[in-house]
C-alpha cells in the first residue's frame, strides 16, 4: 500500500477546487463596493430560508453570535436556566452565559447527542429553554424534546452550527424551535472565508427583533428601537455563501458517499463504535445525516491514533479532547455525566471533507484495518 497524506482537513484544496469562480465572486463584490447589508446578503438570507423551508433567515457575524442574539430575542436572560448537552462546543454554553443565563449541562445518548431523559431530570421553576445541539451533522431525535418542551412550557434554541441541510422526519435541523442557528465558519459544511452565522425563526416577531438586535436595535427605517449591537453577515461573506449554497444538495451527498464508505470498510471492527450509516435514498423518515464530522469510538483510541498519525492520516478529538463539564474553570464541579465521560475517552474524529478523494477514504480505512490486523 502506498503510503499518501491524508490531512484531517484541506483548507487549500477546497478554495484551488474554485479558485477562479472565488475571485470573480470577490472581484464582483468589490467593484460594487457592495460590503455591508447589501443584495448579495438579502440573495442568501432568501435562498437559505427557501432550501430549508422556514420563513426567516437573518444573517449574523458568527454562529455564537447568532446564539446569543437568539436567546435574548426570546427574552432570555438572568436568572433563567438553559439546558445544553455537556457534548458541545463551548459556544453553545457561553452564549447561554453572556445573556446572563445559566447553562445546565445534559449528558448525551448512544448518539452522541442530547439524551432527552436527562433533560428531563434537570427541568426546574428557572429553566426557560432547551437548547438541542445537532453535532456531527446529523439532527436530534426531536420528537421526545418537543414533547418534554410543551410538557413544561419551555422554549427550543436548537444550536444547528453543525448541520446545515440535515433533516429529521424532513424537516431541516434548525426550524424545529422557536430559533435556530446555523455557523458558517470556514470548516463548516457551508463555509465561507471568515467568520459567519445565522438565525433561522417562523416567527415574524422574533425575527424583527433579531434584525433589530443584530444591526444596533435599528428598525427598518433605521431608528433606533432597542439596545443592540453590531452583528451582521459581511456581504462578501455572503456572495461567497450564496455561490456555495447552489451546490449544497451535492456537496452533503459526497459527505454521505463518504461516510457510507467508512461504513462499509470499518463496520467488520467490532472495537469501533461507527455513527449510523447514511440511510436508504428511498426511506423518507427518520434521519437524513449530513456528517459535519465523522465521530466514531474506539476502545483503543489512544494508540488507534498514534499509529493513523505515522501513517499520515489526521485525527481530532472534538473540543481539545474535554466535554463542556469537564472544563473545571467554568465551575460545573458538581456536574457528573457518566455517558458523556465515557464518550471522551473513547471518541475521536476520522477526515471528512470534500476535498477527500475516494482512494484517500480507501486508505484511511486500509490504515485502520491494519491497526487492527483485520
Ligand atoms: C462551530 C460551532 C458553533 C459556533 O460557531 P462560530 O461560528 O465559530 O461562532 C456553535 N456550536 C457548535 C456545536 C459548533 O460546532
Amino acid at each position: 500500500m502506498e503510503k499518501r497524506k491524508v490531512p484531517f482537513f484541506n483548507y487549500q484544496a477546497l478554495f484551488a477546487q474554485h479558485e477562479q469562480e472565488f475571485i470573480g465572486l470577490i472581484t464582483d463584490v468589490c467593484r460594487r463596493g457592495a460590503y455591508i447589508l447589501q443584495r448579495d446578503l438579502q440573495e442568501f438570507e432568501s435562498s437559505l430560508a427557501s432550501f430549508i423551508g422556514a420563513k426567516h433567515v437573518i444573517g449574523v457575524a458568527d454562529g455564537t453570535n447568532a446564539l446569543s442574539i437568539g436567546l435574548l430575542a426570546m427574552g432570555i436572560g438572568a436568572g433563567d436556566e438553559v439546558i445544553v448537552p455537556s457534548h458541545t462546543y463551548i459556544a453553545s454554553a457561553s452564549s447561554i452565559h453572556s445573556v446572563g443565563a445559566v447553562p445546565v449541562l445534559a449528558d448525551c445518548g448512544a448518539d452522541h447527542l442530547i439524551d432527552p431523559s436527562s433533560v428531563e431530570t434537570l427541568i426546574t421553576r428557572k429553566t426557560k429553554a432547551i437548547m438541542p445541539v445537532h453535532l456531527n451533522g446529523r439532527t436530534c431525535t426531536m420528537d421526545p424534546l418537543l414533547v418534554l418542551a410543551a410538557k413544561y412550557g419551555l422554549q427550543i434554541i436548537e444550536d444547528a452550527a453543525q448541520a446545515v441541510g440535515s433533516r429529521y422526519n424532513g424537516q431541516y435541523a434548525g426550524t424545529f424551535g422557536s430559533i435556530g442557528t446555523y455557523s458558517f465558519y470556514p470548516a463548516k459544511i457551508l463555509g465561507c472565508f471568515g467568520d459567519g452565522g445565522a438565525v433561522v425563526t417562523n416567527s415574524d416577531v422574533l425575527a424583527e427583533k433579531v434584525a433589530q438586535l443584530h444591526d444596533h436595535g435599528r428598525n427598518k427605517d433605521g431608528l433606533v428601537v432597542c439596545w443592540g449591537t453590531n452583528s451582521r453577515l459581511d456581504n462578501l461573506q455572503a456572495a461567497i455563501l450564496s455561490w456555495k449554497l447552489k451546490s449544497l444538495n451535492q456537496t452533503l451527498e459526497r459527505r454521505r458517499a463518504i461516510a457510507r464508505r467508512y461504513h462499509d470498510g470499518l463496520s467488520v471492527i467490532d472495537d469501533l463504535t461507527l455513527p449510523p450509516a447514511p440511510r436508504e435514498p428511498d426511506e423518507k423518515d427518520g434521519h437524513f445525516d449530513v456528517y459535519q464530522n465523522y465521530e466514531l469510538e474506539s476502545g483503543r483510541r489512544d494508540s488507534l491514533r498514534a499509529y493513523l498519525q505515522e501513517q499520515g492520516i489526521g485525527t481530532l478529538i472534538q473540543w481539545g479532547g474535554r466535554a463542556v463539564h469537564q472544563f473545571k474553570e467554568l465551575g460545573f464541579k458538581g456536574s457528573h455525566l457518566p455517558a458523556t465521560e465515557r464518550l471522551f475517552q473513547r471518541c475521536f474524529m476520522l477526515p471528512m471533507h470534500n476535498a477527500l478523494s475516494d482512494a484517500d477514504v480507501d486508505y484511511v480505512i486500509e490504515c485502520v484495518q491494519g491497526f487492527y490486523k483485520v
